[in-house]
């Protein structure tokens, strides 16, 4: 297993189950095989407007910029160190739109080895408006964690990557290689001071992601419940659009 790059920083592994080998983040539709293939195309709309559009800039920018101010007033008298955001890393802070174009041009779909190669390459670019959120945060006086679902035996390279990038963060937590994708675990070890017991107790306040499992409690199922459900978007919770893949891909069919 893998660590980070630097012997600050604290990646746990909280939990246990049975095997999973898949490296991919779990929310991810793992392609059967390598060796399946698609005709080569130029990038789907969804990944064009992703890429070229000022909107997905705007849509990124203003989710941060409000999840910064909500940061600020929740944590008002709060002491410096105690609380924190989380943030999820791919399609959150950390653009993979590269890696959807080098498959799609080259006809490919997505597979656990092409993924792993991705990662490693360590050269993924931020979301625009999150080196802004998590720098505010710091200077807040709050935490940043990172809790992904990409595996723990990729945690250093996404280390390497956020720090690449001027991505600050004070805790990372990936995803144990027996785990599965749900995230609240993880967020409890954030709490309980086990994710990093250096730091203590991290009170999460604030919470970014581009999958509904990236909010505690929350799941596809939200969607069939009325808009009163959804009481925590723009005050503690904040979206991010991601209209390439997610949990959503299986939540209904076509
Ligand atoms: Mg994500």
């Amino acid at each position: 297993m893998r660590r980070p790059a630097f012997a600050s920083l604290a990646v746990v592994a909280v939990l246990a189950g049975t095997a999973c080998v898949s490296t991919a983040p779990a929310s991810r539709t793992s392609a059967a095989g390598a060796s399946e293939t698609r005709p080569p195309h130029v990038p789907t709309d969804e990944l064009h407007w992703l890429r070229a559009s000022a909107e997905y800039r705007a849509i990124t920018i203003q989710t941060f910029r409000a999840a910064l101010a909500a940061a600020e007033k929740l944590s008002a008298g709060k002491a410096a160190g105690s609380w924190g955001v989380s943030v999820d890393a791919d399609e959150t802070i950390i653009d993979n739109s590269g890696y959807e174009v080098e498959l799609q041009r080259k006809g490919l779909v997505h597979t656990d080895p092409a993924w792993v190669e991705w990662v490693r390459r360590r050269g993924r670019p931020a979301v625009p408006g999150a080196a802004a959120f998590l720098s505010g945060v710091q200077k807040l006086g709050g935490r940043v964690a990172v809790v992904t679902n990409t595996a723990q035996s990729l945690c250093a390279d996404v280390a390497a990557n956020l720090d690449s990038v001027a991505l600050p963060h004070d805790i990372l937590v990936c995803r144990p290689d027996d785990a599965g994708d749900r995230k609240e675990s993880r967020w409890e070890s954030i709490a309980n001071g086990t994710a990093r017991p250096d730091l203590g107790r991290v009170e999460i306040l604030v919470w970014v992601g581009d999958n509904i499992q990236d909010f505690p409690g929350q799941s596809q199922s939200l969607r069939d419940e009325p808009e009163a459900a959804f009481e925590d978007f723009g005050v503690r919770f904040f979206a991010l659009p991601n209209p390439i893949y997610g949990t959503w891909e299986k939540s209904l069919p076509r």
